[in-house]
């Protein structure tokens, strides 16, 4: 009787269970934002992403000098920076998002940039000031919002950059999209070098990534990188996360990371 009573229990047991795995999978808030935890360890503490900043703003300066013989206007030259993860770290938001777990808000990030104490990304500085030394103009166009003009300014100029100015800054308005921002410098200067940690700070071509993450438009334009366009690494976030959500919007984070996972490739989808 005692093993009959035993083996119900097992089976109940096993049915509960089997119910439960049916029921979305619930998640701990407070880590929620782990998925975050490699690429801001990456971005603050390997070597690796130091050495890339400073390999790229190196390029830059070779670039800059040869893209100005070649300069073919009577227009004052410029270069054209993003900010974010391009001239200003911003990895202690990121891990911050991961301690805490907290969603992306913009008053989150508000509480952040409002602190103006964004360091400095290896090498911009010196390649900014390199510029400045060639009679280059830096502009910085950066999708912060309009209402962050007092504080990016406040934080780029306490650092030392060149033009941080009201003149030399294009912040976001209504849209993310930076080609009206890029013709309003053009109708003045003539751009030698555009840097960023987004490829459509480059160019709005590049915003399309609907046919194979938009791989062919770089490829067609590979030439360009290192020579105009200087592109610095950012695994924390950027327009390029968004094509494993295939157009979907208010996925919840479990959802996500289902959606990350479906669009990696594994060596078994290789051999076929
Ligand atoms: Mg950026």
């Amino acid at each position: 009787m005692k093993k009959h009573i035993y083996v119900m229990l097992v089976l109940a047991l096993a049915l509960i269970s089997c119910n439960n795995s049916s029921q979305p999978v619930q998640v701990d808030k407070t880590k929620q934002n782990d998925y975050l935890t490699m690429s801001t360890l990456w971005y603050q503490r390997a070597s690796e992403c130091r050495a890339l900043y400073y390999q790229a703003f190196n390029f830059a300066k070779l670039s800059l000098v040869a893209n100005l013989s070649e300069a073919d206007s009577d227009k004052p030259k410029a270069v054209v920076v993003d900010i974010d993860e391009t001239v200003l770290d911003n990895s202690p938001f990121e891990a911050y998002s991961v301690r805490t777990g907290k969603p992306y808000s913009k008053e989150l990030w508000h509480e952040w940039t409002g602190k103006a104490a964004a360091k400095a990304t290896p090498g911009s500085l010196e390649f900014l000031k390199f510029a400045e030394s060639k009679g280059v103009e830096t502009f910085y166009i950066s999708n912060r919002s309009v209402s962050e003009t007092a504080v990016t300014l406040e934080n780029l100029k306490a650092l030392g950059f060149p033009f941080a100015d009201e003149a030399h800054i294009l912040l976001k308005t209504d849209t993310s999209v930076k080609t009206v921002r890029r013709n309003k410098v053009s109708e003045t200067h003539e751009i030698l070098i555009l840097a960023g940690d987004n490829i459509g700070d480059f160019d709005e071509l590049f915003e399309d990534r609907s046919k194979q993450f938009g791989f062919e438009t770089v490829d067609n334009h590979k030439t360009d990188f290192g020579k105009r366009f200087i592109v610095l690494p950012n695994p924390m976030y950027g327009s390029w996360e968004r094509v494993a959500f295939k157009g979907k919007r208010n996925l919840t984070p479990e959802q996500k990371n289902e959606m990350r996972k479906e669009t990696l490739f594994g060596y078994k989808e290789l051999a076929n």
